[in-house]
């Protein structure tokens, strides 16, 4: 066993700046770094760290995640999330799942049984089942916030327009996807992300949150990262996979973090953001969104530091 110094960065999801509600976020992202720190220094793994971090985030109704999910565009929530350990490559993953209020805990179990990585909508919700994972009524999840959004947006649907930066029409990238990444004193890397989606997304649509490579990875020898932004984007360019080949190569956490947001940018022609710790736990991020609130935590830093 190889003694690490433990480390955890978490973030809200990248997208425009809130009108309001500054200081609630902030102090959610404190106590979401503060959650995964604790399993940490109780000696808990890494995979314990971030589950505690992502299920605090995916519990509040100020993000894209669990409970204040945005709507489908039939007014529904569908639920993506990935899980990922580093050691050996460990990984599980749901998508499309509704009445599931901490779907980060589905995605785990779904690692720990080990026959599969990606289960989707009713069989996903089989499995919840078999498992004991609790389920809610799907409605529970819906917040006065989102439902009000769902009918502005209602009002003024149709196709995204193009624009030159993004040809293919811009996508509606919303804030408050979460993701976690930690690093244990055993050396082992984990990292998940949780989402529901982007606004008025189709029924069914999965994006790159429950995609290992894509919105999550984890290699313990290299780091791990997690992502959040305009998700299609991200599934073209494998931006996990390739925000650790940019770490393996520069050694630099924020320039890889850096260089691999320029390339969701120009060769995925999206925006967003991502997250990372390299082996030794140094943190970083970038994003080329107007916000991304993180948060992270290590042993030289007293309680969690907060940024956007
Ligand atoms: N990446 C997420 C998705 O496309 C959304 C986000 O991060 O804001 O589903």
């Amino acid at each position: 066993m190889t003694a690490r110094v433990p480390a955890i960065i978490v973030h809200g999801g990248a997208g425009p700046s809130p009108a309001d509600g500054l200081e609630e976020l902030r102090a959610a992202m404190r106590a979401a770094a503060a959650a995964g720190w604790a399993r940490l220094s109780e000696g808990g793994t890494s995979l314990d760290a971030v589950e505690a971090a992502v299920r605090l985030l995916e519990d509040h109704p100020r993000f894209n995640a669990g409970r204040g999910a945005v709507l489908t565009a039939a007014g529904t929530v569908e639920l993506d999330a990935s899980i990922m350990e580093g050691d050996r490559l460990r990984c599980g993953a749901v998508a499309a799942v509704s009445g599931i209020a901490n779907p980060i805990s589905l995605a785990r179990r779904v690692l720990e049984d080990g026959r599969h990585v990606l289960l989707v909508a009713g069989g996903a919700l089989a499995f919840a089942r078999a498992h004991g994972i609790p389920e809610c009524d799907p409605d529970s999840l819906i917040t006065d916030r989102q439902r009000q959004r769902w009918i502005e947006r209602r009002g003024s649907a149709g196709a995204p327009q193009a624009t030159a930066a993004h040809p293919e029409g811009a996508r509606d990238v919303p804030r408050g996807t979460v993701g976690a990444v930690a690093l244990d004193a055993r050396g082992t890397m984990a990292a998940a992300t949780s989402t529901g989606g982007t606004p008025g997304q189709l029924p069914g649509r999965v994006g790159d949150s429950a995609l290992i490579g894509c919105g999550t990875y984890a290699e313990s020898t290299i780091g791990g990262v997690s992502c959040t932004g305009a998700g299609e984007a991200i599934i073209r360019t494998a931006l996990a996979y390739r925000a650790l080949a940019l770490l393996k190569d520069a050694d630099d956490p924020d320039y890889a973090a850096k260089v691999a947001v320029d390339v969701l940018v120009s060769d995925g022609r999206g925006d967003g953001g991502l997250i990372l710790l390299d082996w030794r736990g140094r943190g970083g991020f970038a994003s080329s969104s107007p916000f991304m609130p993180v948060a992270w935590q290590s042993p030289t830093l007293p309680s969690p530091v907060v940024g956007f």
